[in-house]
């Protein structure tokens, strides 16, 4: 269901424009207004979902299937050897729109796009309880 205010439903709808660059009957992709490079693709389902945890499993193979095309267009287009694709869940996450969605971010080497900085677990056994926590409450 489209969400009446949802800037990204007004874009799947046709009601607001975009720089279109793909189009089948679950998804869109079109340009970011603010690419973190030129070609920052952004791919969405044409229903609105708020979040990985409210979208179906059932998107799966739509949404697969454009990221590949989509991506490997991009890095024709813009000459990139890679990219990166993100999905940013909830606030603190780093999401602004509440209508899920995924970036294609071209890359090359030496681009200067940072990269997360990764740490250690103190000793094995906390890697092990973390580990038996997270699947503690996944749902069998
Ligand atoms: P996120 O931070 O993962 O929620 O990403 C939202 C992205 O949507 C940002 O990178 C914005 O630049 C982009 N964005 C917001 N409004 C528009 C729009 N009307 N057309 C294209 N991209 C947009
Ligand atoms: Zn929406």
């Amino acid at each position: 269901m489209a969400e009446e205010k949802c800037i990204f439903c007004l874009i799947a709808s046709g009601d607001i424009p975009c720089a279109k660059v793909y189009e089948d009957e679950e998804v869109l992709a079109f340009l970011d207004l603010s690419p973190v490079r030129p070609g920052h693709t952004l791919v969405i389902p044409k229903a609105h979902y708020r979040d990985m945890l409210e979208a179906p499993v059932s998107l799966a193979p739509a949404v697969f299937s454009a990221l590949r095309k989509v991506g490997a267009a991009v890095m024709k287009a813009t000459g990139a050897t890679g990219f990166n694709i993100m999905q940013n869940n909830g606030l603190s996450a780093g999401q602004t729109m509440f209508h899920i969605h995924w970036h294609i971010i071209p890359r090359v080497e030496g681009d200067g796009l940072g990269v997360w900085e990764q740490g250690k677990y103190p000793d094995a056994e906390t890697m092990q309880n973390v580990a038996a926590r997270v699947a503690s409450y996944l749902e069998k």
